[in-house]
C-alpha cells in the first residue's frame, strides 16, 4: 500500500495526500458525513490540483485495485461522499479544482471546474451581469461537481430545472483514468448517446467530473416574493396552476409549508416572526422574477392574488415590500430543517409525487401513519412547484417516545420508511427526488426501481467501471 501512497504523493505533492500515519492530522472533515450518520476511515485523502492530476490519481488507484470516493463539499445527505470504515478507500477531494475557466456571454455559458463552490459561481455570474440560477441552502459549502454528481434540485427547479438542465457539457476522468473532453457549449448535439446525462446524477459511481459548461441566464429586472395562506393542499395545487397562468416563466419559486413545520420555526426561532401560520393549515412562498420592472412584477402578483382570493384558494397573503423582507421570508422557509433539528431527531424523506396527486398522497399517508403510530407529528414542506416534498416524521410529543427521539428512530425508522415508500410507489412517485441514493437508500432500489431500469444500470456500471472501484456500495449494491 505504501507504494500507492508514494505514487499519490509524487503525483499531487506530499502536502496534498493526508493519511492517518500522522497522528496530528484530523481527517474527520472528509470522513464524516454532513448528517453525522456515518463516520468512515480513509486510506488517504488526496487533493489533486488539476484534471491531469485527477487522471493520474485514478490510474494509480486502478492499478492498485483501490477504490475511490469522489468528494466535493461533503454536504450530501445520503452518505455518498465519505469512505466506508475499512480504511482502504481513497477520498478524492476535488476542492482544489476551483477555477472559472471561461465565461462566454454571447453563448450564455460559463465553464467551471468541479471544486468551485456554488455560491462563488452565483457571484461570478452576477459580476458578469448574469444569473446562475442553481440555489440551495448548502450553497456556501457545496461544489458544482457535487451538484452535478447528485443532480441537485433546490428552490428554482420550477423555472430552471435541476442541475442536469443547467449543464451543457462535461469534462470527466473515467474509471480507467482517461479524460473525456466533453466541455461542449452546444444546445443542440444529436450525435449519439448522451454521455453527459449518464454522468450527471451518477453520484461518483461512473467517473469523476472535473469541469462543466453551465448555462447562464439574463438577470431579472425584479424579483418579488409573496407569502400566502391556503386552506388546504388542494388549494395550494390550484394556486400553483393560477401562478403558472398569471406569471408564466416568471414563476421561479413555489414552496409549501405545513402548519406544524412553521410552528416549529415559531417555537425555536421566534425572532423570525413567521407570518400567517397559526390559523392556516398551509402557507405557500411564491417568487416572481420579472424581466421588465418591479412595478410590472407587483401588478402581476396583485392580479394573481386577487384571482386566488376570489376563488378561495388563498385566504390571506403578504407581498414583500423590499429585498430585505423577501430574504426574511426565504429565511423562514430555510429554517424549517434547523427548527426540526432543535425539536429532536426525525425521520427524513425526500420524495416526489406528480403534483396533481400530492393532496391525495398526503391525506392517505398522514392517516396511515396516524393509525400506525398515534400522535406522530408530520413536518411536511417542500418544493411543491416541482412535486418534491420533504415529508418528515417526528416522534409523538407524548407517550413512550416523549423526550427520547433516539428510541423513536431506532425502533420506528424502518417501519416508517416502508410505510411512506409503499405509499410513494402507490402514487407513482420517487423515493429520492433530489438528494440521491448514496448508501442510505441503495438497499431500497431493488424494490422501488423498475427491474429493467435496474438491470440496465448494472450493465452500464459494469461497462464503465468493471473493477467496481468508483464509489462502490453507492447507488447499486
Ligand atoms: C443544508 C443543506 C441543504 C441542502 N439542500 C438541498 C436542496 O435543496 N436540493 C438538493 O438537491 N440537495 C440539497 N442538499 C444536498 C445536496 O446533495 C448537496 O448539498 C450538494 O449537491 C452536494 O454537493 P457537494 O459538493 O457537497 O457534494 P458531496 O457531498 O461531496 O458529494 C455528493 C455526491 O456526489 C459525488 N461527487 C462529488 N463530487 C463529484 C465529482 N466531482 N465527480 C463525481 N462525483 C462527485 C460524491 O461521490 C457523492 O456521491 C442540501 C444539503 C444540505 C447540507
Amino acid at each position: 500500500m505504501n507504494t500507492l501512497i508514494d505514487t499519490l504523493r509524487n503525483t499531487v505533492g506530499a502536502a496534498h495526500v493526508l493519511t492517518h500515519d500522522d497522528p496530528a492530522t484530523d481527517l474527520s472533515a472528509w470522513e464524516q458525513d454532513w448528517r453525522k450518520r456515518s463516520q468512515g476511515q480513509a486510506l488517504a485523502v488526496v487533493r489533486p490540483g488539476n484534471t491531469a492530476e485527477v487522471a493520474a490519481v485514478v490510474r494509480a488507484c486502478a492499478a492498485a485495485g483501490t477504490s475511490i470516493v469522489p468528494q466535493g463539499g461533503n454536504t450530501g445527505l445520503v452518505v455518498g461522499s465519505v469512505p466506508d470504515g475499512s480504511g482502504t478507500q481513497v477520498v478524492l477531494s476535488l476542492t482544489r479544482l476551483n477555477a472559472v475557466r471561461a465565461i462566454d456571454t454571447a453563448n450564455l455559458t460559463m465553464t467551471v471546474e468541479a471544486g468551485c463552490i456554488l455560491q462563488s459561481l452565483q457571484e461570478t455570474a452576477e459580476k458578469a451581469g448574469f444569473l446562475f440560477p442553481l440555489s440551495l441552502a448548502a450553497e456556501g459549502s457545496c461544489t458544482i461537481g457535487g451538484n452535478l454528481g447528485t443532480n441537485a434540485g433546490g428552490t428554482q427547479v420550477v423555472r430552471y430545472g435541476n442541475t442536469r438542465d443547467l449543464c451543457l457539457g462535461l469534462e470527466v476522468v473515467t474509471a480507467q483514468g482517461e479524460v473525456w473532453h466533453g466541455l461542449s457549449g452546444l444546445r443542440k448535439d444529436n450525435t449519439g448517446y448522451d454521455l453527459r446525462d449518464l454522468f450527471i446524477g451518477s453520484e461518483g459511481t461512473l467517473g469523476v467530473i472535473t469541469a462543466a459548461t453551465m448555462k447562464l441566464y439574463p438577470f431579472p429586472a425584479a424579483q418579488l416574493t409573496a407569502w400566502a395562506a391556503v386552506p388546504s393542499l388542494d388549494a395550494a395545487v390550484a394556486l400553483l396552476g393560477l401562478a403558472h397562468q398569471h406569471l408564466g416563466a416568471g414563476l421561479t419559486g413555489f414552496e409549501v409549508m405545513g402548519q406544524f413545520a412553521l410552528s416549529l420555526v415559531d417555537r425555536h426561532f421566534p425572532q423570525l416572526r413567521v407570518p400567517l401560520w397559526s390559523e392556516h393549515p398551509y402557507c405557500v412562498l411564491l417568487e416572481n422574477s420579472d424581466n421588465e420592472s418591479e412595478a410590472h412584477a407587483r401588478t402581476q402578483f396583485e392580479r394573481l392574488l386577487e384571482a386566488a382570493l376570489e376563488q378561495g384558494v388563498v385566504t390571506d397573503a403578504v407581498v414583500a415590500e423590499s429585498l430585505g423582507q423577501a430574504n426574511q421570508l426565504w429565511h423562514i422557509r430555510e429554517s424549517i430543517p434547523l427548527a426540526q433539528a432543535e425539536e429532536g431527531l426525525n425521520i427524513k424523506h425526500d420524495i416526489s409525487i406528480p403534483v396533481s396527486s400530492i393532496p391525495s398522497f398526503c391525506a392517505a399517508t398522514d392517516a396511515l401513519l396516524q393509525s400506525e403510530i398515534p400522535g406522530v407529528r408530520l413536518v411536511n414542506f417542500g418544493h411543491l412547484g416541482d412535486g418534491n416534498l420533504h415529508y418528515n416524521v417526528q416522534a409523538p410529543a407524548s407517550g413512550v417516545y416523549a423526550g427520547d427521539p433516539q428510541a423513536f428512530l431506532r425502533e420506528q425508522e424502518d417501519r416508517v420508511n416502508t410505510l411512506v415508500f409503499e405509499q410513494v410507489k402507490r402514487f407513482e412517485g420517487s423515493i429520492s427526488a433530489e438528494h440521491g441514493v448514496g448508501s442510505l437508500k441503495a438497499d431500497k432500489l431493488p424494490h422501488y426501481k423498475d427491474p429493467v431500469a435496474l438491470a440496465l444500470m448494472r450493465q452500464i456500471k459494469q461497462a464503465l467501471d468493471p473493477q467496481n472501484l468508483m464509489n462502490p456500495g453507492r447507488v447499486l449494491l
